[in-house]
């Protein structure tokens, strides 16, 4: 499976997170699935990126041009697509992906992630999205989903596109249902 995993391009405060992406990379590697990522080498980014390249894994990163200038991209990766603009890098990062992981991450996380899962609530791709919620990083916007399911703003049919899992197991079941 082509996993696409979007996280943070900073480590978080807590080396917690960055352990927890080394497992993650070697979770996707001995699982035999491809991570498909935004080719960054900075942050989480580059710490997961490498944990798949050192279990033996493949990685495929897209990333645009203005980001390689800034030399913020990884330069080892298995496949590298280098684009134009944001737009497309996201569309490619989606069609690549036959699932999608959101990881603890910031606002460049949350709005990949964000495309991924209203995609699935659109009816325009069934592929599903869930974030790895380890360590409870995203219990505050889960409780915010439930908010908008109260205030009528997702209507409670959709509420099965939005997933968490809180360990690698559940993460593995989910995707694999
Ligand atoms: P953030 O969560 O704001 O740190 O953004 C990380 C997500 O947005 C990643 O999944 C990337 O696809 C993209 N992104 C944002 N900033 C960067 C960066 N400096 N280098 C590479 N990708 C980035």
């Amino acid at each position: 499976m082509n996993i696409t995993v979007y996280l943070g391009s900073s480590f978080g405060n807590d080396p917690a997170y960055r352990e927890q992406a080394v497992k993650l990379g070697r979770w996707i590697a001995e699982n035999g699935h491809t991570l498909v990522y935004g080719a960054g080498s900075v942050g989480l980014m580059g710490v997961l990126a490498d944990s798949v390249l050192a279990a033996d894994g493949k990685v495929i990163g897209v990333i645009p041009q203005f980001m390689v200038d800034q030399g913020r991209g990884h330069n080892g990766l298995s496949q590298l697509y280098v684009v134009e603009t944001m737009q497309e890098r996201k569309a490619i990062m989606l069609d690549l992906g036959d699932c999608y992981i959101a990881f603890p991450g910031g606002l460049g996380t949350l709005e990949e992630i964000s495309e991924a899962m209203t995609r699935e609530k659109l009816g325009i791709s069934p592929r599903k999205s869930v974030y790895y919620n380890c360590f409870g990083y995203y219990d505050d916007l889960f409780r915010m989903f439930d908010k908008m399911c109260e205030e009528g703003f997702l209507p409670a049919e959709y509420m099965s596109c939005v997933r968490q899992a809180h360990t690698l197991e559940e993460l593995g079941a989910i995707i694999n249902e």
